[in-house]
């Protein structure tokens, strides 16, 4: 879809912080960054971990992420490259693919598998934990595919294109939506010497990811520069509804960014691995319950 309204403007946010990822690996061996930790979920509540990866070689992912269990929160896996199957305990298969989205509510419980469909080429995409307001982590499990095409996108005159995965953007709304975090979350690609504008409701905790290999500034091209593959923590101005930002026009390359925001829940976080609650009592009752194979059932 063309959008031909002018990108309305805002007063922009700045940057708090710049925040470079922790490389590791999970699942059975998969290689990644974790660039949302655990030390910043209360800052950025109702985020709880964004992990990006990328790798061409097969060994970094091969292994993929076998049946495990999460309760509590919800998972959004966005893939950029690269084929990946996913198996639940409700029944889903789902494939994902390349600009395919998917939005899994755990709630009470659920065990998947995420494996890789390809032996090799390269894999790339991020997973993003958002967390379930304490009234919902014992919702039914949910699953959604979002096929590349099903994702709500638009295009603005100066050729900016944003990928509404959640939430809404000029109007457009998103794929998902969400009632008590009401996460937003684009995928914004700005061609050299562009910028684009983007509402952000005041309170709501906001970080942006500079991915691809372009650099993008936080407000005008003047404004905070943030590299690829950094993590910008917007700040909480209280004067500022959005943030603006801007690609270099001397730089060749597209500037790809990953933006996330959402209404922090102020609750308690408990984290014990794949299972995040609110206190250490439904903790231990969320691995009891996994070791006695009711966790999702
Ligand atoms: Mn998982």
């Amino acid at each position: 879809m063309h959008l031909n309204t002018p990108n309305q403007r805002v007063r922009s946010r700045g940057v708090e912080r710049i925040v470079q990822g922790q490389p590791t690996s999970d699942g059975a061996g998969v290689k990644l960054t974790r660039v949302l930790t655990q030390p910043l979920q209360k800052r950025l509540d109702p985020f709880l971990m964004l992990d990006a990866f990328g790798s061409d070689a097969a060994a970094d992912y091969i292994g993929g992420f076998p049946d495990h269990p999460h309760r509590g929160f919800e998972t959004v896996t966005i893939m950029l490259a690269g084929r990946m199957k996913h198996r639940d305990s409700v029944g889903n298969v789902g494939l994902l693919e390349p600009g395919s989205v998917q939005w899994m509510t755990a709630g009470r419980g659920i065990i998947h598998s995420e494996m890789p469909e390809q032996e090799q080429g390269r894999m790339a995409g991020f997973q993003l934990w958002v967390n379930l307001a304490a009234k919902d982590k014992m919702q039914a499990p949910a699953y959604r595919d979002v096929a590349p095409g099903d994702v709500p996108a638009f295009v603005l005159d100066n050729g900016v294109r944003v990928r509404v995965i959640a939430g809404a953007s000029q109007g457009v709304a998103g794929a998902v939506s969400r009632p008590s975090t009401e996460p937003l979350c684009l995928d914004i690609s700005l061609p050299p010497g562009t910028g684009f504008d983007a509402q952000i409701p005041v309170g709501h905790n906001a970080f942006i990811y500079c991915h691809g290999g372009g650099t993008v500034h936080v407000g005008d091209v003047a404004g905070s520069a943030v590299e690829s593959d950094r993590m910008a923590i917007l700040a909480n101005d209280a004067g500022a509804d959005g943030v603006r930002l801007s690609a270099p026009a001397s730089q060749s390359g597209l500037s790809r960014v990953l933006l996330v925001a959402g209404r922090p829940l102020n609750e308690p976080i408990a984290q014990y691995g794949p299972f995040v609650m609110n206190n250490q009592r439904e903790l231990e009752q969320a691995l009891a319950d996994y070791q006695r194979g009711v966790l999702a059932t």
